[in-house]
């Protein structure tokens, strides 16, 4: 009779298998996800193009070597959302962003206070 060896003594030979087809298809969606996505610096940089190097709210302008002191803020709050046209995109300058979310969180705790 062959023994069976089951239980927790078994010796499993499982391992990672060379040329694994599994691991292979993660990666490639991650990939996907990667490249389908458009990244932080994607959506900046189209936005930056769109609406030109200016403050949405201050009006201060910005050459192509301060370019980095604009910052995209997404109207709706959503960062996810990241329409084409930059329709939820604002660039504004740090200090005017700044503001805005500042005056955000002050709303969120007035609101709280009134209930
Ligand atoms: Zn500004
Ligand atoms: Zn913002």
């Amino acid at each position: 009779m062959a023994r069976m060896t089951f239980g927790p003594g078994r010796h499993s030979r499982r391992g990672p298998k060379p040329g694994q087809s599994g691991n292979k298809s993660i990666r490639e969606i991650v990939e996907e996800i990667r490249a389908g996505l458009p990244s932080k610096e994607n959506y900046r940089e189209r936005s930056l193009t769109l609406h030109g190097l200016i403050c949405a709210r201050c009006g201060r302008e910005f050459t192509s070597a301060q370019r980095q002191l604009l910052t995209v803020h997404h109207k709706d709050g959503n960062h996810l959302n990241n329409p084409a046209d930059g329709s939820n995109w604002e660039n504004l300058c740090a200090y005017c962003h700044e503001d805005i979310h500042s005056r955000e969180l002050l709303g969120e705790y007035l609101e709280k206070g009134k209930k």
